[in-house]
């Protein structure tokens, strides 16, 4: 569970809406991948020591709803903090804007001239933007956020808790509903399967070259699930 998805920041570099579009969808791949990852291993790991469907089920299902809370938690905290640092931003921009509004004048030409225009269209640029919406156009050329839309923690929580809980769908169904004999092969190579398919889309949305992602996503799988098995095996025979 170490890469929580990032709550999408407000992505100027990638245009608006289109890029915070894919950071969500960048995030609910990381998720869902964590998800897979992070069951995959325990139900690997628990299969190593037992063939007892019901303990599998138990232990799978007790590490989805505590990876997704975990996750959905942790995500909450951190867009919560985000949010309170952008509201109290705001709220000093706009007491700024109350006691010197000269000076915050004079600071968004200086920021305007400092994209590129040149002095003359930065000043006429700031009056308007200042006559239209002080407090946004502050937010948005010096703080880089949009006061309408402050990323929600509970959504963002939400967003997390149901990709998580995707992720680890698979290889929690994967470890139960095979017969014995078939339930490592089955989880293990749909795991990677599903491994491969997530770097592949995290490569795209990325625009990363696609292998290299492709084999460090299953090759972590892999690594979690040989590791998770053996600890699992030796457990198992040495009769804990
Ligand atoms: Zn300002």
């Amino acid at each position: 569970m170490t890469d929580a998805p990032q709550a999408p920041a407000h992505d100027e570099a990638h245009g608006g809406a289109l890029g915070s579009r894919l950071n969500w969808l960048r995030a609910a791949v990381l998720g869902a991948n964590d998800g897979v990852v992070s069951t995959a291993g325990l139900v690997v790991g628990v299969a190593g020591a037992t063939d007892d469907r019901a303990t599998l089920l138990t232990a799978g299902l007790a590490g989805l709803l505590a990876g997704s809370m975990s996750m959905a938690a942790g995500e909450y905290v951190s867009v919560s903090t985000q949010r309170d640092s952008e509201k109290a931003a705001l709220a000093e921009e706009k007491r700024e804007l109350r006691e010197q509004p000269e000076a915050e004048l004079a600071e968004l030409t200086d920021l305007l001239e400092a994209r590129g225009l040149s002095r003359e269209v930065a000043r006429e640029a700031a009056e308007q933007l200042t006559e239209r919406d002080a407090l946004r156009a502050h937010a948005r050329v010096e703080l880089g956020i949009d006061p309408d839309e402050l990323t929600n923690p509970w959504h963002a929580a939400g967003a997390s808790f149901l990709a998580f809980t995707v992720g680890a769908l698979l290889p929690l169904l994967a470890i139960v509903l095979p017969p014995a004999q078939a339930r490592l092969y089955v989880t293990v190579l749909s795991v990677l399967a599903a491994l491969a398919l997530a770097g592949w889309s995290s490569a795209r949305l990325g625009d990363a070259p696609a292998r290299p992602a492709i084999l460090r996503n299953v090759g972590g799988g892999a690594l979690a699930m040989a590791v998770t098995h053996a600890a699992g095996s030796l457990l198992g025979a040495a009769g804990v």
